[in-house]
Formats: C-alpha cells, sequence, structure tokens
C-alpha cells in the first residue's frame, strides 16, 4: 500500500530534527509534525535560553573581580527588557534557520498537534497524513505539584518570558535546572532562595561534587534551604506572592519558580489507540532499536525516560537512522554521558561518581582530588575555589570518572570524555604535559591518592 511518507517523526525538537534530515539525507521521504516551535525544547525553553541568560548573570561580579586588577567599574542597571528580547530574537533566528535546514533537506513540516488514528495514520489538524513508520519525539513537559496556589508559580517555560524580573525569587528543586536557574536569577541581582525537600543538592552527581557545588553555590549568595517545601501560596493584592513553607516560616517573593521535574509529553497523542505501553512515569517503554511495542512505531528522546539531554536525543536519531536504513544496527552505547550544570562556577561530570565506583569495584579505585583557589582570584579577590577529582580503578588503572566544579568546566570535561571514551588510563593522563598556567592542567597533575 502507497502511504504518504516512509517515515513521519512527530516533534521536530532535538531527536526529531535530527532524525528527519538525516533520514532525509538517505533518500527517505520524510514530514516531521510540530505542535509549537521548530527546534523544540532546547532551543526554544531549554538548553540555549538558558545559557544565554547564565552568560547574563556573570557580568556583574566582573566589575567586582575587575578592581583587583585596577580596572574601575560601576555595574549602573540591569535592563531585562533588554535581555528577554534579545534573547527571544535569537531563538526566532533559530527557529528559521532550523526551518530552512528541514527543508533544504527535503523533510515536510506539517505545523499541528498530531494524534495517532492507528498505526500508519496521524491527524494532524483536519488532514491524515499516513507513513510507514512513525517516530515519536514528543519530549517532555515541565510539571508543579499539588500545592494550594501553585497556579501563582510558574516554572521554566514561563521564566524566559517574565513580564517584569522578579527582585525577590523562590526556586524549588534541587536538579540541576533549579540550580541554574538559581544562579541566574542570583547573579542577575535577585535576591534568591533555592528550596529544596531532600539532604542536598544536586542528586545524583558525586557526593563530594554536590557538597563543594553547594558552598561555592551558597558563597554567591544563593540561599539555599534543604528540607524545605512549599505549603502554600497565596497572591496578595500588592502582587506579591507570600509563601508559607511547611516549617511554618513566611517568605514574601515576587516570583515562585517550580523545577521540580519534567513529565514525558505523549497528552492527547491516542497512544491506547495504537497500543504504545507506557511506564508508570509516562515514558514510552522502547527496545535498543527504540521500537515501542507497537510495530512500526518508534520513540527518541525526553519521552522516552532517556537521560534528558539533546546531545543523548541527537545521538537516538542518528542511531536510529542507521539501524532502519542502514547496515550499521548496532545499539546505542549509552556508557560515558558528559554533562554539566551551569551554575556558578559551573559542574562537569563524565563517568562514575566515588559512590558508584565504590558500589562497582569496592576498594580497587583511587581518588585524585584537588582543590584549589583559581589564579584569577588570587587577585580579584573573590572567595571561589574549585575541585577537581579523577576516579581511577586501580587494577586497570583506567580512569573511570572525572568530574569538577570550577570556571568553565563544561568546555574542560568536553575534552577529557572523550579521553576516558577511548579507554584512557591514569598513566596517560599523567604522561600528558599540562597547558600552563591553566586550572586544566591540574587534571594531568595530581600525583597522589586521597587517603
Ligand atoms: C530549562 C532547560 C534547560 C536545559 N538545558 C540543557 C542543557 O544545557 N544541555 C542539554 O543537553 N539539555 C538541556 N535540556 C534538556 C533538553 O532540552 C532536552 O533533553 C531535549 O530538548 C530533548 O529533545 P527531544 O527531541 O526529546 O524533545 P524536545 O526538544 O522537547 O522536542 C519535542 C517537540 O515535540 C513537540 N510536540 C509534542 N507533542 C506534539 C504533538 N502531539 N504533535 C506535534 N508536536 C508535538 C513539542 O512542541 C516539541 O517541539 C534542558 C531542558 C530544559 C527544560
Amino acid at each position: 500500500m502507497k502511504r504518504d511518507y516512509q517515515l513521519l517523526v512527530i516533534g521536530a525538537g532535538s531527536g526529531g530534527v535530527r532524525a528527519s534530515r538525516m533520514a532525509a539525507a538517505k533518500g527517505v521521504k520524510v514530514a516531521v509534525i510540530e505542535s509549537r516551535a521548530l527546534g523544540g525544547t532546547c532551543v526554544n525553553v531549554g538548553c540555549v535560553p538558558k545559557k544565554l541568560f547564565v552568560y547574563a548573570s556573570e557580568y556583574a561580579e566582573k566589575f567586582h573581580e575587575a578592581r583587583g586588577f585596577g580596572v574601575e567599574g560601576q555595574l549602573q542597571h540591569f535592563d531585562w527588557p533588554t535581555l528577554r528580547d534579545n534573547k527571544t530574537n535569537e531563538i526566532s533566528r533559530l527557529n528559521d534557520i532550523y526551518n530552512n535546514l528541514l527543508e533544504n533537506s527535503g523533510v515536510d513540516i506539517l505545523h499541528g498537534s498530531a494524534r495517532f488514528i492507528d498505526a500508519h495514520t496521524v491527524l494532524v489538524g483536519d488532514n491524515t497524513v499516513s507513513a510507514d513508520k512513525i517516530l515519536i519525539a514528543t519530549g517532555g513537559w515541565p510539571f508543579k505539584p499539588d500545592v494550594e496556589g501553585v497556579e501563582h508559580a510558574i516554572t521554566s517555560n514561563e521564566a524566559f518570558y517574565l513580564e517584569q524580573f522578579p527582585q525577590r525569587v523562590i526556586v524549588v528543586g534541587g536538579g540541576y535546572i533549579a540550580v541554574e536557574f538559581a544562579g541566574i536569577f542570583n547573579g542577575l541581582g535577585a535576591d534568591t532562595t533555592l528550596l529544596y525537600r531532600g539532604d542536598q543538592i544536586l542528586r545524583g552527581f558525586d557526593e563530594g561534587i554536590r557538597h563543594f557545588a553547594a558552598e561555592q553555590i551558597a558563597a554567591k549568595g544563593v540561599k539555599i534551604r534543604t528540607h524545605s517545601d512549599i505549603q502554600r501560596i497565596e497572591k496578595l493584592a500588592s502582587g506579591e506572592l507570600s509563601v508559607t513553607l511547611k516549617s511554618g516560616d513566611t517568605l514574601l517573593v515576587d516570583a515562585v519558580m517550580y523545577a521540580t521535574g519534567r513529565r514525558p509529553m505523549t497528552d492527547g497523542l491516542g497512544l491506547e489507540e495504537v497500543g504504545v505501553s507506557t511506564r508508570e512515569n509516562g515514558t514510552i517503554i522502547t527496545d535498543d532499536h527504540f521500537r515501542t511495542s507497537a510495530e512500526n512505531i518508534y520513540a527518541i528522546g525526553d519521552v522516552i525516560g532517556t537521560p534528558a539531554l539533546t546531545p543523548v536525543a541527537l545521538a537516538q536519531g542518528m542511531r536510529l537512522v542507521a539501524q532502519l536504513y542502514s547496515d550499521d544496527t548496532s545499539a546505542l552505547d549509552y556508557h560515558n554521558i558528559p554533562t554539566a550544570v551551569f551554575c556558578q562556577p559551573n559542574i562537569a561530570t563524565i563517568g562514575l561518581t566515588e559512590e558508584q565506583a565504590r558500589e562497582q569495584y569496592g576498594d580497587d579505585i583511587a581518588v585524585f582530588e584537588s582543590s584549589f583557589r583559581p589564579m584569577k582570584h588570587t587577585i580579584s579577590g573573590l572567595p571561589e575555589r574549585s575541585l577537581m577529582k579523577l576516579i581511577v580503578q586501580s587494577s586497570s588503572d583506567k580512569v573511570i570518572g572525572a568530574h569538577m566544579v570550577g570556571a568553565d568546566a563544561g568546555e574542560i570535561v568536553q575534552g577529557l570524555a572523550v579521553a576516558i571514551k577511548a579507554g584512557a588510563t591514569k598513566a596517560d593522563f599523567d604522561n600528558t604535559i599540562g597547558i600552563h598556567p591553566t586550572a586544566a592542567e591540574e587534571f594531568v597533575t595530581m600525583r597522589s591518592p586521597r587517603d
């Protein structure tokens, strides 16, 4: 039976765009359906606008740093509409680029919300579209817990478009999005409280890194309140929010941002019509070839519950196309995915944490650690410190984890990721000549394991 397309992709985000373009490049007849803006979360309300805000948030501190170097300057004014609108213009430019990339690759773009009619047919607006294979790449969506007055709170989606910059903010959550936004608001001058109900922020990261980063973040001015959660939010006639914590404390703020998690976006897709199975948390179940429980329906990206990172969705899109339309049907390797948190200072990490390494290898590990004051701050006077950690399996000498808190950690660890992925040993690190004077050279000069 002749269908409209060989491949129909639902969602033009990181994974969907990459899969569509790669498939079209192989001569496959492809269409992608998008209900919002091309580029998905990363481009519109994720990595890109977030990083632009992170850059903005780091300028104020530079005026302080400069004084120690004899450079006097005064921060006059921060104009939120300028930052917000310049960011939005840049996002529109990227939306156009995505449009051109797709069109030039020969991918048809269908605007509207997709709903399955059957395993080969999807409804988009008033039109039905059929395809041999359908790929779900619909990403995720932030959710807010069921708290009294939660309708007055925002999520990261709205934070990018606020009418006014809040002078006092509560960010709720301990994951990387919460921590990054706390850094953004704080750096841009808001009185910022980070509320987290657990013991320590950044669960899942190396314990030493979590504690060190929390200290650094607090030293920058973010008020971190652990074992804390919101009981009730009340909007006052003044427009301010009166926030009552479970402890009974009340805080008066201009905005509350929840970053307490994201859920897979499958609303209105009609997965049940076609027998696509999901887990209890709503993520779509796939095998290592991205096949769902329904024949000819595939899924990639945040919606399948793998690490919610753009490079992972991109890699899945490319792997799926290779599996479907080439002889290379190997599965994606999820080991050693590097990642960063763009807080101040940055955190970046690859491989096993010390705790994971101990669990896996017991005493057969050595930990190399260095904590120091970066050279710049010996003169800037800022109290900021850096921490670097290497985890090595003693018997094989393989470096199985690298972690850093410090300026440009993401830029530094990306390079280390190549070495670690390639199986570098501690001896390889030791034999590598450093670049002097840099912070990064510390990774090749740590000689004695920590006790
Ligand atoms: C604030 C924030 C910061 C982030 N920062 C980083 C970072 O620094 N680095 C990093 O690697 N990752 C980051 N991420 C995560 C990253 O954005 C996601 O992992 C990535 O976008 C997932 O890609 P995806 O293709 O799975 O889905 P998405 O990019 O979310 O794309 C899904 C698309 O599907 C569309 N869609 C949904 N349902 C339908 C439907 N029924 N019909 C038609 N279209 C539909 C949506 O509108 C969307 O455009 C961040 C995320 C957030 C929220």
